[in-house]
């Protein structure tokens, strides 16, 4: 028998769970499925899990760990009542409502709901050249937080010219011996105090014009075959560790040709969380390619779980 719920929440990112917060406290008792520890975008409590130190989410002076900050929410969420569970949604039908969802292969549909919350959020990127998946926890990882420890007194590389990429960098550099950023063009992409702070750590070097041609080692990185853009040529950085850091791209598989994306494949949200499917509401990173934080993720939960809310009473009472 399939369990009936008025609001399901995917994803358990700060959007996920604001909207957890939000909705059991206006009495929805919304189901969340989290996701699974398998991989990183399936990781419970989405990309902040990845992240040390968090020192913009407003009321936190002195800053606050990522995983601490997303246990807070998920024990906020769970106090009024919502109900948090570590699955996968399989598949999910919003062709016709009430929407379905399967959490297993079997036919029939584990969740029935009148509204789903897609808070999917985003996963990383990678540079798919030779030896890059080979060698994926051998050296090659997507998350400084958790395998930075393993590099320590070793010379490393991170790829990318974002805010991610120094913001890895630097943490990189608590075990590194050094840290190179290799970059594919001359200018910095992240933000002018990121830029400051990695150009001013004497642990942190710069490859710029550089894009990495392949990841090479048998059974760890052993170093990245690298070509000057400007010059053309090649040569070899020596390093042990490559963190990748290019940017994301959204998790939507579970929605695939259900509802309308924009061209670089993010939900398409109107008036703050609507979608093109009416009762399938998005938030956070999987609708988001501009802002992408954990304050914004947030914020638009809460404006999916309102959305939500006054999309349910218009038709209990309409
Ligand atoms: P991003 O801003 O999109 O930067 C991606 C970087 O990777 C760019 O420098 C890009 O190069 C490079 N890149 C992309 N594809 C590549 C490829 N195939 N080969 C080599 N290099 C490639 O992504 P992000 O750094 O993940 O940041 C995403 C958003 O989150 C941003 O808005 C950022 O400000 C925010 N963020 C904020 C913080 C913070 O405030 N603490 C931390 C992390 C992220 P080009 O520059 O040449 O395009």
């Amino acid at each position: 028998m399939s369990e009936h719920t008025s609001v399901l929440i995917i994803g358990s990112g700060p959007a996920g769970l604001t909207a957890a917060i939000y909705t059991a406290r206006a009495q929805l008792s919304p189901i969340v499925i989290q996701g699974e520890p398998s991989s990183t975008s399936d990781q419970p409590g989405g990309q902040l899990m990845l992240t040390t130190e968090i020192e913009n989410f407003p009321g936190f002076p002195d800053g606050i760990g990522g995983p601490e900050l997303m246990a807070n929410m998920q024990a906020q969420a769970e106090r009024f009542g919502a109900d948090l569970r570590i699955d996968k949604v399989r598949r999910l039908d919003v062709s016709q409502r009430p929407f379905r969802a399967w959490l297993s292969e079997d036919d029939e549909p584990s969740i029935t709901a009148d509204t789903v919350i897609l808070a999917t959020g985003a996963r990383s990127l990678m540079l798919d050249v030779p030896g890059e998946s080979r060698l994926l926890s051998h050296g090659v990882s997507t998350c400084a937080t958790c395998d930075g420890f393993f590099f320590r007194g070793q010379d490393i590389a991170v790829i990318g010219g974002g805010d991610s990429a120094l913001e890895e960098a630097i943490f990189l550099t608590r075990f590194a011996n050094s840290v190179t950023i290799v970059h594919r063009r001359d200018a910095l992409r992240a933000s002018k105090i990121m830029q400051e702070r990695a150009l001013n750590n004497e642990k942190i070097r710069f490859a710029w014009n550089t894009q990495v041609l392949e990841v090479e080692g048998q059974d760890r990185v052993s170093g990245l075959r690298v070509r000057d853009t400007v010059t053309g040529a090649e040569s070899e950085l020596d390093v042990t560790g490559v963190f990748v850091a290019i940017g994301h791209v959204p998790n939507t598989e579970v929605v695939a040709d259900q509802v309308d994306l924009l061209d670089n494949g993010y939900v398409h949200t109107t008036l703050g969380s609507f979608t093109s499917v009416d009762g399938l509401f998005a938030a956070g990173d999987v609708q988001d390619h501009h802002y992408r934080q954990a304050i914004t993720s947030a914020g638009s939960g809460c404006m999916a779980a309102m959305d939500a809310e006054k999309w349910l009473e218009a038709r209990q009472h309409g």
